[in-house]
């Protein structure tokens, strides 16, 4: 998707701070963040929602949450005492503003729980 601005970062062509990168995903601090860590995990494979994983995505799927949990782990987020969320929203209820999907990280702070 050459108008997708994550597509943009995958491919360098606007400037982010990438934390973690490999054959699958990419990951970069979130330009706005809502807690002390903000990550965002995207695939390098464009796909605009939730609603378009395929069976043939499993494994893609599966990768951004093992790149997550790698992050949280190096920052010190794993331990039982601390903890993270990892989240992907999903059009206009849950706030999805970019359409390009990718997993939020969020953690360094007591995160809500119900969600606003
Ligand atoms: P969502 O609302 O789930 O679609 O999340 C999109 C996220 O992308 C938001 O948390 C934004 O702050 C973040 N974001 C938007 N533009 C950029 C950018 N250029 N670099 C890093 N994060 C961004
Ligand atoms: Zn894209």
């Amino acid at each position: 998707m050459s108008d997708c601005l994550f597509c943009k970062i995958r491919d360098g062509l606007i400037p982010a701070k990438v934390v973690y990168r490999d054959d699958v995903c990419v990951a970069f601090e979130d330009i706005n963040p809502q807690a002390p860590t903000h990550v965002l995990f995207i695939p390098r494979k464009h796909i605009p929602t939730v609603n378009d994983i395929t069976a043939e995505d499993r494994e893609l799927v599966g990768h951004l949450f093992t790149a997550a949990a790698k992050v949280a782990q190096e920052r010190g987020h794993a331990d039982p005492s601390d903890g993270y969320r990892v989240v992907m929203n999903t059009h206009a209820h849950a706030g999805q503003t970019v359409f390009h999907i990718h997993l939020h990280l969020l953690a360094g702070r007591p995160l809500g729980w119900p969600p606003g």
